[in-house]
């Protein structure tokens, strides 16, 4: 039995319609497991600007530090979308989240689920089964490292920087990972051609000797992004730098359809914040028919990966699994074939996975 806090951190738009339903599937988890989940909300975003002028108040971060995981939807407004020069920008919030709770490693797993294959525009019979998880360093790389311009600006220069040490440590979370998996791992680097992809392999080779029951390959990034859409099965735990998984993984995420079904995970040293892999979605903000899967498979990701409780989300994955089967879907994921009354709102889609947790 498990007693923890969790930080509700809603954001913007249908931020707000899918982390409600996140959160009540969080609530139903404790009372079939019997845990205590204690909750509290805090304000990001163009919300926090409005509030505060800050789009990350000192409040929320101090809430986000003492949390033991937080459960955050979307950040953004059209009013920004169409200023790019606005000084104070809701996904400054986004950054400095990142950057004050030390989150150095995206996961994103990608999952089709079966019922799904036909939304994906990549052929049912090369992907049926793939199920692949992401490890993005977001740390490092040429993000972070020096930049600029001379020659009177008529050349730029970006530096890709690595330390042993952030190699290391990513590494082993995608080790570890893959020792609860099919102990499978592929480090993707460009070690033919750049020096911090050659350090990269130098790590990853070394950290395998303390995982000698993980099969590791090591592969260029240029081949992964065509075996992906050829043969996206091969694939199992994935782990690379900040630019080649920032690619990789927008690549991988058309793997699995539909954006309202991707939940992501970004993990330090303190609480890890998890996602849906979607924006604000202006244009349904309000309208109530937001499909809340993504915010909920990160609840569900969020019990796995910062409680350790495997069995409670694996009990919301079986939920979601079995209302697609029973044709429920939300608009984003229907098609022609599916009948008017299987198409449900946002807290419907919601009511749907609460009742078929715990049986
Ligand atoms: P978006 O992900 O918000 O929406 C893209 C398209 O997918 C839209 O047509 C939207 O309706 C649809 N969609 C997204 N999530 C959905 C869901 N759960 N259910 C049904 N349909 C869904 O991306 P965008 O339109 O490029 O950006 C909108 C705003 O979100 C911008 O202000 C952008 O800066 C912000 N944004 C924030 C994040 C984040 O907070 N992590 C990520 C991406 C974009």
């Amino acid at each position: 039995m498990a007693t923890k806090h969790i930080l509700i951190v809603p954001g913007d738009g249908i931020g707000q319609e899918v982390t409600t339903e996140g959160k009540r599937v969080l609530e139903k988890i404790a009372s079939v497991f019997g845990h205590t989940f204690s909750f509290d909300e805090a304000l990001v975003g163009h919300a926090a600007i409005e509030a505060t002028g800050d789009p990350l108040p000192a409040e929320t971060l101090d809430k986000m530090k003492k949390s033991d995981a937080i459960l955050f939807g979307a950040v953004g407004h059209p009013k920004y979308d169409n200023d790019p020069s606005a000084k104070v920008r809701p996904e400054q919030g986004l950054l400095r989240m990142r950057k004050e709770l030390g989150l150095y490693a995206n996961l994103r797993p990608i999952k089709l689920f079966d019922e799904l294959l036909s939304a994906s525009s990549i052929k049912p019979e090369i992907l049926k089964g793939a199920d692949i998880l992401f490890f993005r360093e977001l740390t490092g790389d040429i993000y972070f490292g020096e930049k600029g311009r001379k020659n009177n600006g008529d050349t730029a220069f970006d530096i890709a920087e690595y330390s042993r040490y952030e190699v290391e440590r990513i590494g082993r979370k995608a080790f570890e990972a893959a020792r609860t998996r099919s102990k499978r791992l592929c480090s993707v680097d460009k070690a033919n051609v750049i020096e911090t992809s050659r350090l990269w392999r130098e790590v990853i080779q070394k950290l395998a000797l303390e995982y000698p029951d993980v099969t590791v390959d090591h592969q260029f990034v240029d081949a992964t992004a065509m075996l992906l859409i050829k043969d996206p099965r091969r694939f199992d735990v994935v782990v690379t730098a900040n630019l080649f998984g920032d690619i990789l993984t927008d690549e991988a995420s058309q793997i699995a359809g539909s954006m309202g079904m991707l939940a992501s995970a970004s993990i330090g040293d303190g609480p890890g914040v998890y996602e849906p892999i979607h924006g604000s979605a202006h244009d349904i903000t309000g309208k109530g028919i937001a499909n809340p899967l993504a915010s909920i498979l990160s609840a569900a990701l969020l019990l796995d990966i910062s409680f350790g409780l495997k069995a409670e989300s694996n009990a919301v994955i079986k939920a979601v699994e079995a209302l697609l089967k029973e044709g429920f879907r939300s608009a984003d994921i229907a098609d022609a074939n599916t009948p008017a009354d299987k198409i449900l709102n946002t807290a419907a889609i919601g009511e749907e996975v609460l009742k078929r947790i715990g049986k």
